[in-house]
């Protein structure tokens, strides 16, 4: 017995059958002694939808009625789960955000939450209700309605678990938990039974989209487990919780591709004091987020600088490099769009010495360049070319133990 909040995703909720389906999986859970609240996304394509019948009537359609908008697509699918429980012979009742007291930002569209007053979910759950929220969506000091950005009913899933206190927070999906790798990439991926924080903070950041990387850290903060697993069967998926409860002691748990970065390198700039704000400032003010950050010195007093910004960024960082690059003389910019940045994850590294050492011999005997090299305490990662990506992935599974027992 316990006090368990289960979020749906979109494709769980995508048609009444599947509501219902649900339905009966929330019973489940209530009739086995738990007090339950349930936190849904809109039924899979609506937000799309919505968003894209809003662009066809302005490029830049106002934020606070986009909000307002968006909205409606979780105040559906709580509606329609709250009257399926009811037909069902079980006390349910629907709360949107501003009722369920999620109080956020005024950051419309992307809004944080700043508080739960979670009195009303509370009572509910104490008159033996099933509460279901609406994931997605709250309301800021003024009353304006919120949506706290795509995926964000992930974050209302676990803020609303922090906020009463949950015993757990089961995240159901259209996947059945988190994998070492793609497993599209990888057919020797296999499914992980825990992971940490951290690493899904790595790994969601690389490419991962089984979470709303935002819910993550606010697990993380609220050390609330997270149990991510599908709504189509019964297996267990993944457990995401602290790196020190009892996790296996791996080297590595995950390997991640992303092919969704591009490199610029400014040849040759002065190796002296302030070169680097004068190139990295007006990238900040661009609102452009750097990840990678190469230097090489030279003997003769100037330096490369080689830097990565996600493909989409990447035009108005290739504009302010050769201008900034003109100004200090740099010889030349140089991009490169077809790299993949390769990256092995696992708390495990801090305690394992060679991890670094395995993943370069392991590219090595493939014959793959690296051109690009950083490193976390939990995370080493290489940029390589484009084509090799595949095979690097699957060469580094198999190097770091990873590979499904058949
Ligand atoms: N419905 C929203 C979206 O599609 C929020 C969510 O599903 O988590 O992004
Ligand atoms: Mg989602």
């Amino acid at each position: 017995m316990g006090l368990i909040v289960q979020k749906y995703g979109g494709t769980s909720v995508g048609d009444l059958n599947r509501i219902r389906n649900v339905a009966k999986r929330i019973i489940k859970t209530y009739d086995q002694g738990n007090d339950v609240v349930v936190v849904l996304s809109a039924m899979a394509g609506v937000t799309d939808n919505l968003i894209k019948m809003a662009q066809e009537i302005s490029d830049l359609p106002i934020e606070r009625e986009m909000d307002v908008l968006l909205a409606t697509g979780e105040q559906t699918t709580v509606a329609l789960m709250a009257m399926m429980l009811q037909s069902m012979g079980y006390k349910a009742q629907s709360l949107l955000g501003y009722q369920a007291e999620i109080l956020t930002d005024n950051a419309a569209t992307k809004a944080r939450i700043q508080n739960i007053g979670a009195a009303r979910i509370k009572d509910l759950i104490a008159q033996k209700h099933i509460v279901v929220v609406a994931g997605f969506q709250g309301s800021d000091h003024q009353g304006n309605i919120t949506t706290l950005g795509r995926g964000g009913s992930d974050t209302t899933a676990v803020a609303v678990a922090a906020a009463i206190k949950a015993d757990s927070c089961e995240i159901y999906t259209d996947v059945d938990g988190i994998y070492t790798t793609d497993p599209r990439i990888c057919e020797k991926a296999r499914k992980l039974s825990r992971i940490s924080y951290d690493e899904m903070l790595e790994m969601a950041s690389l490419g991962a989209k089984v979470l709303q990387i935002r819910s993550v850290s606010f697990a993380k903060k609220f050390n609330v487990p997270i149990h991510v697993r599908s709504s189509f069967n019964e297996e267990e998926g993944t457990m995401v919780l602290d790196e020190n409860t009892g996790m296996e002691r791996l080297e590595v748990s995950g390997i991640t591709c992303d092919k969704n970065e591009a490199r610029i390198t400014l040849k040759r700039v002065p190796d002296q004091p302030g070169i680097s704000s004068k190139i990295f400032c007006p990238i900040a003010d661009a609102g452009i987020v750097v990840d990678m950050i190469i230097q090489n010195t030279r003997t003769g007093g100037d330096t490369d600088l080689t830097f990565t910004v996600t493909k989409s960024d990447f035009k108005a960082a290739v504009e302010i490099a050769e201008r900034v690059g003109k100004e200090i003389g740099a010889t030349e910019v140089l991009t490169a769009e077809d790299i993949a940045k390769i990256s092995v994850i696992g708390v495990g590294m801090k305690n394992h010495s060679g991890v670094a050492a395995k993943m370069f011999s392991t590219l090595a005997q493939e014959n793959i360049n690296i051109r690009l090299i950083s490193t976390s305490e939990i995370r080493i990662s290489c940029v390589i070319e484009k084509k090799y990506a595949e095979l690097a992935v699957r060469a580094l599974h198999t190097a770091f133990g990873l590979d499904k027992k058949e």
